[in-house]
């Protein structure tokens, strides 16, 4: 069974250790450089990405992430996991991995209040048809030329990859299924 590690300094790293479980692998939880190297995918989770990539650089982890997700380790970053993620974030200089050659808008559409699901259609064998849970989300703004968009909304990309890097800006853990961590798992 993989063993998908999933970043758990802060977010909603619990739901996608169940969505883990659902795809047929064994999560555990990412807290120290141990972690990182024991990991064969890892999840970057949704929550705060300012609080995020500053406990990464308190806790010294962000240099040995940066390294292993560009050495290939399959990494899936949903809604700050992707900011994390990605190489520009508008209107700040935040710590980031900054690997995913996209820009993302942070809170773009508004406040908590503005938080929706939506079906939605995507690329990935088996997740064809999803319900997209969107909550405080960013939009992905411009792509690099090795971005492949693998669903959008309202002409925005939502769920892009370049190799062994996803990055979604909707919360595919917290809906039922599991098809988008099996297709991380399956990279
Ligand atoms: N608004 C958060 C941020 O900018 C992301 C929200 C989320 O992960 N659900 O980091």
């Amino acid at each position: 069974m993989k063993r998908v590690g999933v970043l758990a300094l802060q977010g909603d790293y619990a739901a996608h250790e169940r969505a883990i479980l659902r795809a047929g692998a064994e999560p555990f939880e990412v807290r120290t450089l141990e972690d990182i190297d024991a990991a064969e995918a890892l999840i970057l989770p949704g929550g705060e990405s300012t609080v995020m990539g500053s406990l990464l650089v308190r806790f010294g982890l962000l240099e040995r992430l940066v390294k292993r997700i560009a050495e290939g380790l399959p990494v899936f970053g949903t809604c700050a996991g992707l900011i994390l993620l990605a190489t520009r974030v508008e209107g700040y200089t935040q710590p980031g991995i900054g690997l995913l050659d996209v820009t993302v808008r942070r809170n773009a559409y508004g406040r908590q209040v503005f938080s929706f699901r939506t079906p939605v259609r995507t690329k990935v064998p088996g997740a064809e048809k999803l319900e997209a849970v969107f909550i405080r989300a960013p939009k992905i703004i411009a792509c690099g030329p090795k971005v492949e968009v693998l669903a959008e909304y309202e002409g925005s990309p939502i769920l892009v990859r370049q190799g062994t890097m996803l990055g979604a800006t909707f919360h595919p853990e917290l809906v039922d299924g599991a098809a988008i961590h099996s297709y991380l798992i399956n990279l």
